[in-house]
C-alpha cells in the first residue's frame, strides 16, 4: 500500500531512498501509536527488503499505451475522450472545449462501468449443480458484480462456449427461461461475501484466483450486452430473490471492498431508480456516488432512465432533497390545475380520461406511472394551449422518489438540524441513513452514532456518552414513518422496510447498519454481512418499523423485527471488533467498564422497544 501511495509505478526508485520515504511515512502515522510500534513497522520494512525477487519485465510492455495515448474507437467519445483521460491522471491536458455541454456541471451516468480495474485476487465462481437459486449473492454484493441472468433457449445456444445454465426454477413461474449467476470479474473487489451469504447445501460460489476465470469476461460481456432484461417475468417488488432481476442502476463504485453501505443503495435502485432523485451528503456514499468523472449510478437499459444525483455539503442536505421535493410538488400542482381547466374548457373524451386518471392517481407511483403514458397519448400532436403546457412539464408526471442520502456523520451530528427539520414537515422525502458509527470518509472521527465504549478519533479512550438513538427521536413525531434495518441480519425486513417508506405518504427515515472498514472487523470485510447479523442476534442493533399508517387502523404503528437477543453474545461481539478490542490494550481497566456499559445501553434501549411493541392500540 505505502508502495504504491509513494511512488508511481513506472518510475525505478532506488531501494535505499524507498526505505527511506516509507520510515518517513511511518513516523508520520504511527509516531503517536508510540515506539514499539513503529519499530515493528521498521521491522517489517527491512524483513521485506531481505526477500526481493527480481521481476523480469514482459518487452511487450513497452508498448502499452494508457490514457489519452490510448483513445479506443470502440468506447463512446465521453469515456474515451474526457473519462479515460481523466483516470489516467491527465486531466491538466485537457481542452476546454472538451467541457462544452458540461458547462453546469452535469455528468454522463454510469461511467463507472468502463474502468474495469480487475483488482480482486480472488473471484467467485459460480457452481452451478449447487445453486438453490435464491439470489442471495446479489443481493448483498456492495459492487453489483455478481448477477442472476435469464436467457431463452435461443440466448443460451448464443452464449460463449461452456456457459452453463440451470433451468430457471419454478419453472412454472419461469416458463422454461434457463438462469445462470454471472460474475463480472473485472468488476469484483474479492470481498468474498457473496459466497459468505450462499446458502446452498454445499456452496454454490467458491472464490477463485482471477487469472484463472478469464473466459467470465466474455460471458459477462454477453450477459451485460446480448441478453435482454427479462425484470417483468416477476415481480421485483415481490421477494429478495425477484428483486435481483432487476437492472442495478448502481453498479460497480469505488467503495471498498465489502462496503456494508452500497447493497442498500443498490437495492434502491432496482426497485425506484428510473424515478429516483437522490440529495447526497458529503461522505463516503458521495465519493463512491461521484467522484467526477466516474459515477456508478446509471440509466435502465430499456427505458433511459436511471437516477439523478447530486451531492451538497453535510450541513444542508436534508434541506437541498427537500428542495427537490418542494419544486417537483410545485410544478405537479400547476399540471394539475391546468388539468383541471381544461377538463371545464373542451377537453376531447381521451384527454377527459387520461387526466382524470391522473389527478386521482398521482401520488401513487405505479398509478402515475400508468396513467402518465395515457396522459402523453392523449395530448401528442395537439395544439391546444394547455396540451402545449402540459407537454413541457411532461418529466414532472411520474411520481418521483425523492431520496436524501449521507452518512451518521451527517445525519446524528452536523445535518442533524436540517433532517429534523425536514422530517418534521411532513413533505414525501425519504432518507436514508447509513450508520457506520463514526464519520468513515475522514478517517474515524467518533459521532453521536458512535457507542459508549468504541474507539474512534476524538474518543481514543473509548466513547463515554451513548449512542444517540435517532429513530426515537423522530418516532416522537407520530407522522413519520422510521426503520431501522441490517441487511446481513435479515433480507427481507429491510426490503419490507424500504418498500414501506418509499410508498409512505410522508417523511421517512431508513437507518441502516453499516459495517465499514472502521469498525475493523476481526473476520476481515468478506464477513461484513455475517457481522451485522452478529451484531443483531447481540442485541448490538435491533430491527424494527415504524409505520404511522398502522396507528389509524388500530394497529401498534412499531413493530419489533428481531428477536429476543442472546445477550451472551454481546461481549464476543465487541471482540471481534478492532475499535472495541483496541481500548482492552491501552486501557484496559475502563474497557471492562466501559464494555459493560455498552451491553447495558443496548439492552435497555431493546427494552424500551419491547415494551413499544407491546402497547395496545386497539381503538376501544
Ligand atoms: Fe460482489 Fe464481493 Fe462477491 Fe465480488 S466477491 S461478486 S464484490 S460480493
Ligand atoms: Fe445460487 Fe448461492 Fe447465489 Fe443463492 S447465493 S443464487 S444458491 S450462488
Ligand atoms: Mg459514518
Amino acid at each position: 500500500i505505502m508502495q504504491s501511495a509513494f511512488f508511481k509505478i513506472t518510475e525505478v526508485i532506488p531501494y535505499s531512498i524507498a526505505v527511506d520515504e516509507m520510515k518517513k511515512a511511518i513516523v508520520k502515522s504511527y509516531g503517536n501509536k508510540g515506539e514499539q510500534i513503529v519499530n515493528m513497522n521498521f521491522a517489517a520494512v527491512d524483513a521485506g527488503g531481505k526477500n526481493i525477487t527480481k521481476v523480469e519485465i514482459p518487452v511487450e510492455w513497452k508498448n502499452i499505451k494508457v490514457g489519452i495515448e490510448a483513445e479506443d474507437e470502440s468506447r463512446p467519445k465521453y469515456i474515451s475522450k474526457f473519462v479515460d483521460v481523466i483516470n489516467a491522471q491527465k486531466g491538466d491536458n485537457l481542452p476546454v472545449s472538451v467541457f462544452k455541454g458540461y458547462e453546469d456541471g452535469t455528468f454522463e451516468m454510469g461511467t463507472a462501468a468502463y474502468e474495469k480495474r480487475g483488482i480482486a485476487v480472488n473471484v467467485p465462481e459460480w457452481q452451478a449443480e449447487n445453486c438453490i437459486q435464491c439470489n442471495q449473492c446479489a443481493y448483498v454484493c456492495p459492487h453489483a458484480a455478481i448477477r442472476p441472468f435469464l436467457l431463452t433457449e435461443v440466448e443460451t445456444e448464443k452464449a460463449p462456449a461452456g456457459t452453463e445454465v440451470r433451468v430457471a426454477t419454478p419453472t412454472k413461474t419461469f416458463g422454461g427461461l434457463n438462469f445462470r449467476i454471472q460474475v463480472s470479474v473485472l468488476d469484483c473487489t474479492g470481498c468474498g461475501n457473496c459466497a459468505d451469504v450462499c446458502p446452498a447445501k454445499t456452496k454454490a460460489l467458491e472464490m477463485k484466483p482471477l487469472d484463472t476465470q478469464h473466459d467470465e469476461i466474455e460471458r459477462w460481456n454477453y450477459m451485460d450486452q446480448k441478453v435482454t432484461l427479462k425484470e417483468k417475468v416477476v415481480d421485483k417488488n415481490q421477494s429478495v430473490k425477484n428483486s435481483q432481476f432487476a437492472q442495478p442502476l448502481f453498479e460497480f463504485s469505488g467503495a471498498c471492498a465489502g462496503c456494508g453501505e452500497t447493497p442498500y443503495i443498490k437495492l434502491i435502485t432496482q426497485l425506484y431508480g428510473e424515478r429516483m432523485i437522490v440529495a447526497n451528503a458529503t461522505g463516503c456514499s458521495s465519493i463512491y456516488g461521484g467522484s467526477a468523472p466516474s459515477t456508478p449510478y446509471c440509466k435502465h437499459k430499456e427505458s433511459g432512465h436511471g437516477p439523478a444525483w447530486a451531492n451538497s455539503l453535510f450541513e444542508d442536505n436534508a434541506e437541498y432533497g427537500f428542495g427537490f421535493a418542494e419544486g417537483i410538488h410545485a410544478q405537479r400542482e400547476r399540471i394539475a390545475v391546468i388539468m383541471e381547466e381544461a377538463l371545464k374548457n373542451g377537453a376531447s373524451e381521451a384527454e377527459k380520461e387520461a387526466f382524470t386518471e391522473w389527478l386521482s392517481g398521482r401520488s401513487n407511483a405505479e398509478a402515475s406511472v400508468n396513467a402518465t403514458a395515457k396522459v402523453k397519448a392523449a395530448i401528442a400532436g395537439s395544439e391546444s394551449s394547455y396540451a402545449k403546457e402540459i407537454s413541457k412539464l411532461e418529466q414532472y408526471l411520474i411520481k418521483k422518489s425523492i431520496w436524501v442520502f449521507g452518512g451518521d456523520g451527517w445525519a446524528y451530528d452536523i445535518g442533524y438540524g436540517g433532517l429534523d427539520h425536514v422530517m418534521a414537515s411532513g413533505q414525501d422525502v425519504n432518507i436514508l441513513v447509513m450508520d457506520t458509527e463514526v464519520y468513515s470518509n475522514t478517517g474515524g472521527q467518533s459521532s453521536k452514532a458512535t457507542p459508549v465504549g468504541a474507539v474512534a478519533k476524538f474518543a481514543t479512550a473509548g466513547k463515554r456518552i451513548r449512542k444517540k438513538d435517532l429513530g426515537a427521536m423522530m418516532m416522537s413525531y407520530g407522522y413519520v414513518y422510521v426503520a431501522q434495518v441490517a441487511m446481513g441480519a435479515n433480507q427481507s425486513q429491510y426490503m419490507k422496510a424500504l418498500k414501506e417508506a418509499e410508498a409512505y405518504p410522508g417523511p421517512s427515515l431508513i437507518i441502516a447498519y453499516s459495517p465499514c472498514i472502521n469498525h475493523g472487523l476481526r473476520g476481515s470485510m468478506g464477513k461484513s454481512q455475517e457481522e451485522s447479523k452478529r451484531a443483531v442476534e447481540a442485541g448490538y442493533w435491533s430491527l424494527y418499523r415504524y409505520n404511522p399508517l398502522l396507528e389509524n387502523e388500530g394497529k401498534n404503528p412499531f413493530q419489533l423485527d428481531s428477536k429476543e437477543p442472546d445477550w451472551n453474545k454481546f461481549q464476543d461481539f465487541l471482540n471481534g471488533e478492532v475499535r472495541y478490542t483496541s481500548l482492552k490494550k491501552s486501557f484496559p481497566a475502563e474497557a471492562d467498564e466501559l464494555f459493560q456499559a455498552a451491553q447495558e445501553n443496548a439492552k435497555w434501549r431493546h427494552d424500551s422497544y419491547k415494551r413499544l411493541a407491546a402497547m395496545d392500540f386497539s381503538k376501544e
